[in-house]
């Protein structure tokens, strides 16, 4: 046992809880909630501590949940793997790959634990696909009364609706069953475009394209299109060179970037011009290699981030109030808004649950002051019923999100027979979920 200081990994939260202690099996998990109930502490797990919002912050007994990383089943048949609940995806990627397997969608990072990651409803790209809990099969929990169950869509299938979504407010899940999917590469082409071109032609782009995004440069009316598709390992595509990967994800998204906004952080006024160099350096390129190596990169430049899941028929209008309020405001942006998409899905928290979905992340350099321009972007989000993301800042509470969530109340049903005394509750769960 330890006592330390917590924050994140964008600094935004920090906390001084109790006790910390790095269980290694699950009876240690449930060892450490009993232990925390006698003594009247709360609990929280924390995985990489990669969310902005407060919703991994400890106050009574942290729970590192980085020792429980082991592979627990590799299913050949079914592709289905299961693994503590602690593994980064990184990891996963690696047992993954050693299978022939692969992560059906993946975000932009690959730094998140496997359990930190299906909380929060970390998702990707792709008018198809949907987020990494869609693709949970089963979990372990250790409860508030120090029991441990299991849940899947034919076993406590309403523990298992909300768990495989559940903000670190059901349990603490110890191990988890992924569907994997055959391995496969992605051909990444990343275009220059003009917003309007991009927004005229968005249909196409999202339809035609296994996984588009694109980043819009504050500013101007400068994008970068990113399309992905999908091929099989057999077929052979031009991988990136040493060169090209160190001048574009090494040099230019980090070094350059950060240096870029340091610029930015002391002289304002020059942040439109930056934005402009930026989307011009951030240029044409094209290669395949195995999906992970596409999907994720290092972000080594610190930011805040902001993201809401808007009606997928409602980016245009979003994206073009948000461009009139930057410029009309005078807001000094320094980092791209990105635009990702989602198919509908059906978990009961989920932003992308029961309609076609459209992320838009706002972020800035964390030397820049973000708070007003998240707070007129989250206004233009809010007008069209958006939904944060669970793990980026925001300043919504549990009535504003009932209204937005259909299942809201029996997900606040499921936490009040699994946790009456609120021992996974934190001040950020007090705010979303309730009392
Ligand atoms: C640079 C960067 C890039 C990002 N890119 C994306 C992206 O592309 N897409 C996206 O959707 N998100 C993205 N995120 C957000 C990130 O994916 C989520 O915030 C994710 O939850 C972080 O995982 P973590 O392991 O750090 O979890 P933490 O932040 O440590 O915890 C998140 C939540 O999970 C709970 N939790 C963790 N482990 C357990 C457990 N074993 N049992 C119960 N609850 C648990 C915690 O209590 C907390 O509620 C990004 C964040 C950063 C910093």
């Amino acid at each position: 046992m330890t006592t330390s200081s917590w924050r994140n990994w964008a600094g935004t939260e920090t906390a001084e809880p109790t006790r910390t202690l790095r269980p290694g099996d699950v009876e240690e998990v449930a060892a450490a909630v009993t232990a925390a109930a006698e003594d009247g502490l709360r609990v929280k797990a924390v995985g990489s501590s990669h969310s902005f919002s407060g919703i991994a912050a400890p106050d009574g007994v942290q729970l590192d949940m980085g020792a429980l990383d082991e592979v627990v089943r590799v299913d050949s048949k079914s592709n289905q793997v299961t693994v503590g609940a602690g593994m980064p995806l990184w990891r996963l990627n690696q047992v993954l790959d050693a299978h022939g397997l692969a992560l059906e969608n993946m975000g932009d990072i690959d730094r998140q634990t496997v359990s930190g990651a299906i909380s929060t409803g970390t998702h990707g790209t792709g008018d198809r696909y949907r987020g990494l809990s869609w693709q949970v099969q089963a979990l372990q929990l250790v409860l508030a009364d120090g029991s441990t169950v299991h849940c899947s869509p034919t076993e406590r299938s309403e523990l298992f609706k909300a768990a495989r979504l559940g903000l670190g407010a059901l349990g603490v899940i110890t191990e988890v069953t992924i569907q994997a999917t055959p391995a496969f590469k992605l051909q990444a082409v990343e275009r220059p475009m003009r917003l309007d071109a991009v927004l005229e032609g968005l249909d196409e782009l999202v339809a035609e394209n296994d996984h588009f995004e694109f980043y819009w440069f504050p500013h101007t009316d400068r994008t970068l299109t990113k399309r992905n598709n999908r091929y099989s390992m057999q077929e052979k595509r031009r991988r990136p060179t040493r060169l090209s990967y160190w001048w574009n994800e090494g040099f230019t998204e980090n070094t350059l970037f950060e240096a870029s906004n340091r610029l930015g952080a002391r002289f304002p006024g020059a942040v439109p011009r930056l934005n402009r160099v930026a989307g011009r350096v951030w240029s044409a390129r094209d290669y395949t290699d195995i999906s992970h190596k596409v999907f994720a990169s290092p972000r080594r430049v610190v930011f805040r981030e902001m993201e809401y899941a808007v009606p997928r028929e409602a980016l245009p209008e979003v994206l073009t109030e948000l461009k009139t309020t930057v410029d009309e405001r005078g807001f000094n942006v320094s980092f791209p808004v990105e635009i990702r998409f989602a198919a509908a899905d059906e978990i009961w928290l989920s932003t992308a649950y029961g309609r076609r979905t459209a992320y838009v992340a706002v972020h800035q350099y964390h030397r820049h002051p973000h708070e007003e321009y998240f707070e007129a972007a989250a206004e233009i989000f809010d007008a069209v019923k958006g939904r944060p993301h669970w793990g980026k800042m925001h300043w919504l509470d549990a009535k504003q999100l009932a209204d937005r969530y259909d299942r809201f109340e029996d997900f606040l049903t499921v936490r009040d027979k699994t946790d009456p005394d609120r021992r996974f509750a934190n001040p950020y769960l007090e705010r979303v979920l309730g009392p």
